[in-house]
């Protein structure tokens, strides 16, 4: 049986099998590095660019207990089949499937985005009798723009400040993010700072055949006229005495009224490396399994919604699911 719990990460009590653990285990699959998806594991199974992350976010010492499964190639744990198909999400982010000797499966998303993007493999998705999704954005008040039109309100926002003699800061986080946004840069051929954290991790893109554009390390004594990327986290960092600029954030979270406010920066940009309600929809219809869990977000009321639409489906932490049981 494959009946998954959700324990601090997902948790599938009739194999022992942990995923995107918060707390270390003494085996766990890792999804991508993104770190509430991440901890300091006895061993852990994961792509070969998200050990390379690892590796920099939390030490060679981590990073050599982690076991590299290339997405497609199966993994035996016990008696479990286990694969990794890219996620979309971030470079190396992985759904994982797993498979019992019966051929009973389960595909857990992870985080994952359908829509293609510069700056991570494109998704590939499985089929699963039992699916575990994420459902950060799984209202049907997030719909994301085109593509296009996302891309070109992040290079208007650059020009127009830039044109005013202003710098144009874009806070993007320094996984997955932020490579995005230097790849959207790079195509207009902007000149551009990134913050250390961010040049770091750009090498491991580099290494994993996705180049990252020239950049010049952030240094707030000295800001030119150019685009600035930074992660949000170290906005506090930012000296009060420098040039005249204008904030950004980038994050799909756009999408609601109060971003402007909640993040306090000049405009927020919908840029996001997640699915939105009707991709969600539509890969519930493509993974087509018997039953589906939720994680993470509108659990609940999207649980409702694809009930609605005929399928079996459910919110992973809450009480919906007793009704099943
Ligand atoms: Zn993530």
């Amino acid at each position: 049986m494959l009946t998954p719990v959700e324990r601090g990460g997902l948790y599938l009590p009739d194999c022992g099998l942990w995923m995107d653990a918060r707390r270390p285990k003494p085996f766990a699959v890792v999804s991508h590095a993104h770190s509430d998806h991440t901890a300091r594991h006895e061993s852990f199974l994961a792509t070969p660019p998200t050990i390379d992350f690892i590796r920099i976010r939390l030490g060679d010492a981590v990073a050599r207990r982690g076991i590299p499964l290339n997405y497609r190639e199966t993994y035996q744990h016990g008696p479990l089949n286990i694969q990794l198909y890219p996620a979309g999400h971030v470079l190396g982010s992985a759904m994982v499937r797993v498979e019992t000797p019966s051929g009973e499966s389960l595909l857990y998303t992870g985080d994952f985005k359908t829509r293609p993007g510069f700056a991570a493999e494109p998704i590939e998705i499985p089929q699963a009798d039992t699916l575990v999704m994420e459902s950060t954005f799984g209202r049907p008040e997030f719909v994301f723009p085109p593509t296009e039109t996302i891309q070109a309100g992040i290079l208007n926002f650059c020009r127009e400040t830039l044109n005013d003699g202003q710098v144009p800061i874009l806070l993007a986080y320094s996984l997955g993010k932020a490579q995005e946004v230097l790849k959207i840069l790079e195509a207009a051929e902007l000149p551009i700072m990134a913050h250390r954290t961010i040049r770091a991790l750009n090498q491991v893109y580099a290494q994993h055949g996705i180049p990252m554009p020239e950049t010049r390390p952030l240094d707030f004594d000295n800001l030119p006229a150019q685009v600035v990327v930074m992660p949000p986290t170290i906005r506090k960092q930012i000296p009060a005495d420098i040039p005249a600029h204008r904030l950004a954030m980038i994050s799909g979270w756009a999408l609601q009224e109060s971003a402007r406010y909640r993040y306090r920066t000049d405009t927020v940009l919908p840029l996001s490396d997640h699915a939105d309600y009707p991709d969600l929809l539509q890969f519930v219809e493509q993974v087509n399994p018997r039953t589906t869990y939720l994680m993470h977000g509108s659990t609940a009321s999207l649980a409702a919604d694809l009930r609605r639409r005929g399928r079996e489906a459910w919110s992973l932490n809450r009480d919906d699911q007793l009704e099943l049981l």
